[in-house]
């Protein structure tokens, strides 16, 4: 027995399909879990029917860039530039339980599975890690539908670059950072064989979880750790992941260190493919675009965190019109604000406009839908499967009911989406066929038990780390300048 799905009769289909065509009226024909038709589909064709004549349906989008441990953390502080927010994130999230692990990733998926975001990049954890930790996030996306990479991440040299400007804590505070052991690099070998051992447990392309490794940024990695993990990316069939010139004190670091830029000293190792994603990649030199083109690197823009940690302003404009694949992200929830990926969006097409009198250099709608979806699942390597509802993709949809003030009157769905719709006319989600949301509800895991669990969770990780909260608001303190 086959399992047949028609959603009939969209108000708006927004395919994002190779034509990038809005349909007015359409049907879309869904059989074991893949698109099957798109447009007029003849009656009584499925099991299953969902009228959406009130709807617009989009292709799930892709937050590229997040980190499910800090959904804990959501309006912890203000004003915290990239080193005082590191540091703290270290007390937000270190020692965490299999439950809190599990409690704070379903929390960031009952934000991204409510205004219509069916996969992730989970840039895991914080800290160091081991197969428990590995296992309990894991476990958290299986219960959640998602579909997630989960980027293990891992670094082999010290966070210089959030250390204070002139290099060193005062003594009393190094002391206590070298005891608390926060942030403490990791045997190379030790960490490959991890992630490795991660990979053959978890990684399944063709489903819905996959592992990667994942540099925490390059900048605090050996060379050989950065070769270790694309040679295991292509030993495995994985994606990597990683941060990448977010401040200007990373550039300028890499360039004293390699008297290049970071990115040209990343092609000269060999690491720089289309299997990369990176996020933020703000701070690019000249010669830098093209080579991201050439070799199919994906960088993944996350303008609300890059700019409320006055980190920068990222080149997306110029990195799209240069042929580059740019996918976006919501960041870790105290950095971004919340895993709505609308407000993303929102702001990837704004951002730059007041810096660029001519129009035709802007971020557009379509570009940033594009950024969700598209080139979201090349961030994934999946985008032989999903980012579009075309036939063929799996069936990774998110359906809006435009009975709601955004959508009404419903002129351009697609200049609306952006600009207008929040998130919270979000009804119906389907990932892989699976309907996981109902009437703006999950129906996948309970979600109303996550809500009432996490208050509780924080609270007693927070009283478990206090000695640690203590220092790291002292370490946040004195890395600021
Ligand atoms: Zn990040």
């Amino acid at each position: 027995m086959h399992d047949t799905l028609l959603i009939r009769g969209a108000a708006a289909v927004v395919t994002m399909d190779a034509q990038a065509r809005v349909l007015r009226g359409a049907d879309i024909l869904v059989r074991d879990g893949v698109i099957t038709h798109v447009g007029e589909v003849p009656a009584g064709a499925a099991a299953r029917v969902i009228d959406a004549r009130n709807r617009v349906v989009l292709p799930g989008m892709v937050n590229a860039h997040t980190h499910s441990p800090l959904a804990f953390a959501k309006g912890c502080y203000d004003l915290a530039n990239h080193r005082a927010a590191l540091w703290m994130f270290q007390a937000f999230t270190g020692n965490a339980t299999r439950d809190e692990i599990r409690c704070a990733a379903l929390l960031n998926c009952i934000e991204m599975l409510t205004t219509g975001t069916t996969a992730c990049i989970d840039h895991f954890p914080e800290q160091g890690f081991g197969m428990e930790q590995v296992d309990a996030v894991v476990d958290a996306y299986r219960e959640s539908g998602m579909r997630a990479v989960v980027a293990l991440r891992v670094f082999d040299e010290p966070y210089t670059d959030i250390y204070p400007p002139a290099g060193a804590f005062p003594p009393d505070l190094d002391a206590r950072l070298r005891a608390a052991g926060v942030l403490e690099p990791r045997p190379t070998d030790e960490l490959l064989a991890l992630v490795d051992a991660a990979v053959q447990r978890h990684h399944d392309p063709a489903g819905m979880i996959q592992i990667a490794p994942a540099p925490s940024n390059p900048m605090r990695c050996s060379d050989a750790l950065l070769v270790g993990c694309q040679a295991l990316a292509g030993r495995r069939d994985t994606p990597v992941h990683c941060h990448l010139l977010e401040t200007r004190v990373q550039a300028e670091i890499a360039h004293k260190r390699f008297g290049r830029s970071q990115i040209s000293h990343l092609d000269q190792l060999g690491v720089l493919s289309d299997r990369l994603s990176a996020a933020h990649v703000i701070w690019l030199d000249d010669d830098d675009i093209p080579l991201l083109a050439q070799r199919g690197v994906v960088p993944v823009h996350n303008p609300e965190s890059n700019v409320r940690g006055g980190s920068g302003v990222a080149p997306v404009a110029r990195m799209l019109r240069g042929g580059v694949t740019v996918a976006i992200g919501a960041d870790g929830s105290p950095s971004g604000g919340n895993q709505a990926m609308q407000h993303s969006l929102r702001l990837a097409t704004i951002i730059a406009r007041p810096q660029d009198r001519d129009v035709s250099r802007w971020v557009t709608t379509a570009d940033a839908l594009g950024m969700a979806t598209r080139g979201g699942a090349a961030a994934m390597r999946q985008s032989h499967r999903i980012g579009a509802i075309a036939p063929g993709m799996q069936a990774d949809m998110a359906l809006y009911d435009i009975a709601s003030p955004w959508w009404t009157p419903l002129n351009d769905p697609v200049h609306q989406f952006i600009y207008s719709e929040t998130g919270a006319s979000l009804r119906e989600v389907f990932i892989a066929g699976r309907q996981v949301v109902a009437e703006g509800r999950i129906t996948a895991f309970d979600a109303d038990a996550v809500l009432a669990e996490a208050q509780a969770r924080f609270a007693a990780l927070l009283e478990r780390n206090a000695g640690l909260l203590e220092l790291s608001r002292r370490l946040a303190e004195a890395s600021l300048g």
